[in-house]
């Protein structure tokens, strides 16, 4: 990040408030926008909302919002007039859904664009994952959708069936091939991911994946891994939590699921007991894996930032959030 505007140091506590399996709304969910989906095919009424006074757009540098930092970190809802003769907006506004005053689009700006140009004076680009933590829940939410939206755009300019240019189709929700004797459509995808938090007797079992870069000394995760075609939830945690560590588990447990928007996969939070035996890993997948106990659990959750033997990612993941809920005894009933 390098120097820049001083940053308020409140973070918000993920995770401890909704309505969702297992009471916890986890970061990047809970946003409030009314997505409108019927509106997205509608191209005059969009147009009509591109125009409106009401409507706010939020600039994506590089898939990092604007984001002010003059009294709390909120994110910089632009009227049209400030993105003149940067964006055009009828091409590549990504329209977001309608908040309490107005619609509300995402939109993306060149890289050469600072944010003084934009913003207020305490303003910056900044990366979601980040900002995520700072900024109100809702929020969070309005990012991630606004992150993957952009992303999946910037790496679908072609159509996969025949090759041609693709174009930005029903407000930002779909990429329609130019080709006429093609006509593909094609939508955001979500990917889904297994993560769990597998456990035996008082322990639970975290491993260091060998993927993650940079991986800070001591970190310790769930199992995790994307679910594959013609797969449920649960055999796919029953296949990675067999192939990483090479475990058999009793029944899966759904908890919860949080959007990540790193590109756009859905994790999904599983509980699943372990039936007996000692973890092997797959040295493609794991450096380690080990059991750990509820003290080790307890000290890391409490003390997430410092290097200990025991560290767990951040607040804003569910894999920490698991952990928590495994403390407090809060795995889904048979
Ligand atoms: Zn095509």
């Amino acid at each position: 990040m390098g120097a820049g505007p001083r940053r308020p140091c409140r973070v918000r506590r993920p995770g401890q408030a909704g309505t969702g399996s297992g009471g916890r709304v986890h970061t990047f969910a809970g946003g409030e926008l009314d997505r409108a989906a019927h509106l997205r095919t509608d191209e005059s009424r969009i147009r009509d909302l591109h125009d409106s006074p009401q409507s706010r757009y939020l600039a994506f540098r590089a898939l990092d919002p604007l984001v002010s930092f003059d009294t709390t970190a909120r994110l910089v809802w632009l009227p049209r007039a400030a993105l003149d003769g940067l964006v055009d907006i009828g091409a590549d506004a990504l329209f977001l859904g309608l908040g309490r005053d107005g619609a509300r689009f995402a939109v993306p700006v060149p890289d050469t664009v600072g944010p003084e140009e934009l913003g207020p004076d305490e303003s910056e680009f900044v990366g979601v994952r980040e900002v995520a933590p700072l900024v109100e829940p809702q929020d969070a939410s309005i990012l991630a959708l606004g992150r993957s939206l952009s992303i999946w755009h910037a790496e679908h300019g072609f159509c996969p069936r025949c090759g041609h240019a693709t174009s930005i189709a029903e407000a930002g929700h779909a990429r329609a091939c130019s080709a006429e004797s093609c006509g593909k459509s094609q939508f955001p995808r979500t990917d889904p991911v297994v993560i769990m938090l597998i456990h035996r007797g008082g322990r639970c079992l975290l491993g260091r994946s060998v993927r993650a870069v940079p991986y800070p000394p001591g970190l310790h995760s769930c199992l995790a891994g994307y679910v594959e075609p013609g797969e449920s939830i649960e055999e796919a945690v029953r296949r990675e939590t067999w192939e990483e560590a090479g475990l058999r588990v009793s029944e899966v447990r759904y908890h919860s699921s949080q959007p990540w928007p790193f590109p756009s996969t859905l994790m999904i939070g599983c509980f699943a007991e372990a039936l007996g035996g000692e973890p092997r890993i797959d040295p493609a997948e794991l450096e380690c894996v080990r059991w750990f106990d509820r003290e080790e659990l307890r000290t890391a959750v409490e003390r997430w930032e410092e290097a200990d033997a025991l560290r767990l990612p951040p607040p804003i993941t569910i894999a920490h959030q698991l952990a928590r809920a495994w403390l407090e005894d809060e795995e889904p009933a048979a």
